[in-house]
């Protein structure tokens, strides 16, 4: 029998795989997104009722820079970017598919899983990352 490759979200409550969504946190009393989840609500306190609510996988650059240097095993460079997605979220995340040189605000993104590593018995860490909707080069 073929082993089945096993994987999970490198955090629990923060991303789910199929299909893959960042999960945030809603108020039931003003609405507000929260990303990452939190247990009381930044617009209006309230503790209650709040929820757990799945995130548009898709949104576009609010603002980004270039990272040029990294600690050994991280290929430069890299954009790095604030995402605004449509729930009124921001979320910082790497942004790949478009060329440094080349990535603009208020390019569209799409959220991507993305392994990058093994925990102690050896199950798939998958973190994430966006992805240009459409390739872009310099
Ligand atoms: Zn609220």
């Amino acid at each position: 029998m073929p082993a089945v490759a096993a994987a999970r979200p490198f955090r629990e409550g923060l991303l789910k795989l199929t299909p893959p969504r960042l999960l945030g946190s809603r108020c039931g009393r003003c609405a507000t997104v929260t990303f990452p989840p939190r247990e009381f609500c930044p617009g209006c306190r309230a503790v209650e009722p709040i929820t757990e609510t799945e995130l548009s996988p898709e949104g576009t650059v609010y603002s980004f820079t270039v990272v040029r240097q990294a600690p050994p095993g991280i290929e430069v460079p890299y954009v790095l970017a604030y995402i605004d997605l449509p729930e009124g979220v921001r979320v910082l995340g790497q942004v790949v598919g478009v060329a440094p040189e080349a990535v603009t605000i208020g390019v569209g993104v799409r959220l991507e899983p993305t392994a990058f590593g093994r925990d102690g018995d050896g199950t798939e860490l998958v973190g994430y990352r966006f992805r240009a909707a459409s390739e872009v080069t310099a």
